[in-house]
């Protein structure tokens, strides 16, 4: 089956253009590939190999790469692993990730195992700083890549940080968030991150209702 992207790749390639603004270029990168773009998570993950094509692969233990039904309607998508998800290899895995866990099970009736759940950087920054942006041209790709193959009717942005990078938009979470957004043709809620609830548990009730509307539109 053609790709709409990769088939806009092959033919800016046609006309000589050598570097589309805001898309990784060089050794390792999909825009190399075109024309050969993954046919499954397992060859993302292939391709993303022992990567070292941003800085934080110094300090990295693991990759964390994603996880959940690869035909999930349903992705969630973090900023980056922490201290637990970098020590285990899985996203959403600390305090945060529990609390995410228990809001997929209570508010969705499904277990975590039927989502996806990935983050837009696959390496712990230091210090759990904001990814910067060389970092996030690195690695989106691979995200990106991993939408195109889940499919999910529904993305939820978890945090500041993840709904205004993957929306390029500077406005504050709180006013981002509870909507729809067209992001890449799919659908994309942002609500709080479950950490920011953690430390705001009146919080909650605004993320209850974000997802009893995204829930909505599942059905
Ligand atoms: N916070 C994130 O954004 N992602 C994780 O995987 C864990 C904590």
């Amino acid at each position: 089956m053609s790709d709409p992207l990769i088939d806009q790749l092959l033919f800016f390639k046609s006309l000589g253009v050598t570097h589309l603004r805001g898309m990784p270029e060089g050794p390792g990168s999909l825009q190399e590939k075109a024309g050969d773009s993954p046919a499954n998570l397992a060859e993302v993950r292939e391709i993303i190999g022992d990567c070292q094509r941003c800085k934080l692969a110094s300090g990295r233990r693991h990759i964390v790469f994603g996880v959940g039904n690869p035909n999930a309607d349903l992705m969630f998508v973090g900023e980056a692993p922490g201290a637990d998800e970098d020590r285990l290899g899985e996203p959403f895995v600390g305090n945060a990730g529990q609390l995410l866990t228990r809001i997929i099970e209570t508010m969705f009736d499904l277990e975590r195992k039927d989502v996806y759940i990935a983050n837009i950087l696959k390496c712990r920054p230091p210090m759990n700083r904001d990814p910067e942006p060389d970092e996030v041209e690195s690695c989106e790709q691979f995200l990106f890549e991993q939408i195109r193959l889940v499919q999910p009717k529904i993305i939820v942005a978890l945090g500041r940080y993840a709904a205004q990078t993957l929306l390029r938009s500077e406005t504050a979470i709180s006013r981002l968030r509870g909507k729809f957004y067209d992001y890449r043709g799919t659908q994309l809620l942002p609500t709080f991150h479950p950490s920011y609830l953690l430390r705001n548990p009146s919080a909650k009730r605004h993320v209850f209702n974000d997802m009893k509307a995204v829930r909505e539109r599942l059905r």
